[in-house]
């Protein structure tokens, strides 16, 4: 059991989410509103029913469902509907800053102008921070299952929309049979044009994927990243070169790509060094927030105050934010997190 002092301290801290799907965040209500809106058939009428379609056999079933509810987003203002309460929902969560990703070749392949849809939810955004919502950052995201050559427009793009808050670029999908070296002259691109670069690895595929993302990808961070467990000497590269896993628990375990809270690495990688943070990755469909991500810790991993702020400190310097910014929001973090220690006595 998780104490109400400890459970208190989870609720009310600031929080930094790096690794956070706009697709995967809608509320199910939305999904059928935008449906009815938008004229967009999905399988399901109530959110009941639509609650029925969140449970998974694989990672293919998990990502066969979130496209089909992705279809029912197409124009700039739904989009615009999406960031604003997710911003709110980030903001009810005390999240400080959360870099929130897209997948452009979900919409551009049905059509839709990439523009449009990072013009709609940098407004949403921005609308949801006048009301305490986060600054967020845009990361695209793009599924790696498309292959490199269509991913050179969607990465001008993206670095042509910076001013709209795009500040990462990721690969992500199926991580079976796209190994990432395809993908290392996007990649050199990204990060010569000033955008942080990450890249979904070890997920379900195991410690060959994490090293192509950190040698030939050169990325900071990894989505996931929990399978570099299996080789002991990616767990000291990932410790020595500081390079952060993004890790969703609870992701993990509705994916079955690990069998349950007891057996996750994440203390194990936590204890061996590797910077972690903790995120909800796609809280609808895994039904989970990034608060109940690090309740779940405390509860099943034994996680204390102390990880969770050094987790957090963590999260802050990993940012694809400006150095400047990145330091003010470090800053702003241990300062509330010390005022609400002392509050607390914890
Ligand atoms: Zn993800």
């Amino acid at each position: 059991m998780v104490s109400p002092t400890l459970e208190s301290f989870i609720a009310r801290m600031p929080k930094v989410e790096l690794h956070l799907h706009l697709e995967g965040s809608v509320a199910p209500q939305t999904f059928l509103t935008l449906s009815r809106r938008n004229g967009i058939p999905i399988p399901a009428s109530t959110e009941q029913e639509l609650q029925a379609l969140f449970h998974y056999d694989d990672f293919h079933a998990f990502l066969d469902t979130f496209m089909a509810l992705a279809a029912t987003v197409i124009h700039g203002e739904d989009f615009e509907l999406l960031a604003y309460e997710l911003g709110l929902s980030l903001a009810a969560q005390n999240v400080v800053y959360a870099e929130v990703m897209i997948s452009p070749m979900q919409h551009v392949r049905r059509g839709l102008d990439l523009r449009e849809v990072l013009a709609g939810a940098a407004a949403g955004f921005a609308r949801a921070a006048r009301y305490n919502g986060p600054r967020v950052g845009i990361v695209l995201d793009y599924g790696r299952q498309y292959g490199a050559e269509a991913a050179w427009p969607i990465l001008e793009t993206a670095i042509a929309c910076r001013s709209l808050g795009v500040v990462g670029w990721s690969i992500g999908g199926n991580e079976i049979g796209h190994p990432p070296e395809e993908f290392a002259a996007l990649f050199t691109t990204a990060r010569n044009a000033g955008l942080g670069v990450m890249a979904h690895a070890g997920e379900v595929v195991g410690p060959a994927s994490v090293w192509g993302a950190i040698d030939v990808l050169e990325v900071s961070r990894i989505g996931h990243g929990i399978r570099s467990i299996d080789d002991p000497e990616l767990v000291t590269t990932l410790a020595a070169r500081g390079i952060v896993l993004d890790v969703c628990p609870s992701s993990n375990i509705r994916t079955r790509a690990v069998a349950g809270w007891p057996s996750h690495p994440l203390r194990q990688l936590y204890e061996a060094g590797v910077p972690v943070t903790i995120n909800s990755d796609d809280p609808t469909f895994f039904e989970t927030t990034i608060t109940e991500e690090f309740r779940r810790a405390a509860q099943y991993l034994n996680f204390t105050a102390d990880d969770f702020c050094a987790m957090t400190r963590t999260a802050a310097r990993a940012t694809f934010l400006p150095p400047e910014a990145q330091m003010m929001l470090v800053k702003t973090i241990e300062q509330a997190q010390s005022s609400l220690r002392a509050e607390l006595g914890i």
